[in-house]
């Protein structure tokens, strides 16, 4: 039984392991911060988040200060997959940011059937929009909105 956490991490519940959603590879035990089984770039926040202001001229530039804060990124070794980013002092060992009790989560999907892809909850922002115009269509049928009325340059989308 493999059960989804994130996007890109599941948990097998029969070996115990953290496993890559991507390519399957078994990163470390379940029981363990899955980050120590990953590939790990420290990277100098200033790649990430260029000064906006000239450093010739200013001290501070909105850009983060690489001796107050780092950017670790986490990868799946096998493929590649970003895992997980994360802003850190310097040194500071990773977050343990997922924890779970594994015994729990054995007995929570003891009967339930596995689930290898999230379910998909209905797009309500589509429906609102598409509800928007079907009652703009309703109420604007049969007339036009101007005397010349050019259908391409009032929707060029179309
Ligand atoms: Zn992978």
């Amino acid at each position: 039984m493999k059960v989804l956490i994130t996007e890109t991490l599941r948990i097998d519940l029969d070996t115990e392991m953290w496993e890559c959603r991507r390519c399957g590879h078994a990163h470390i035990g379940a029981r363990q911060n899955y980050k120590a089984g990953l590939l790990v770039h420290d990277r100098d926040p200033r790649e990430v988040h260029k000064p906006l202001l000239d450093t010739r001229l200013y001290e501070r530039t909105y850009s983060p200060d690489p001796a107050w804060c780092r950017i670790l990124e986490y990868y799946c070794p096998q493929c590649g997959t970003l895992v997980e980013a994360e802003y850190l002092p310097p040194g500071h060992p990773p977050l343990h940011d997922i924890e779970l009790d594994i015994d729990a989560l054995k007995a929570q999907w003891k009967d339930r059937p596995e689930m290898p892809e999230p379910a998909q909850a209905p797009d309500l922002s589509l429906e609102r929009v598409l509800r928007a115009r079907a009652l703009h269509a309703s109420v604007h049928h049969g007339h036009q909105h101007g005397a010349q009325h050019d259908e391409s340059a009032a929707n060029p989308a179309r």
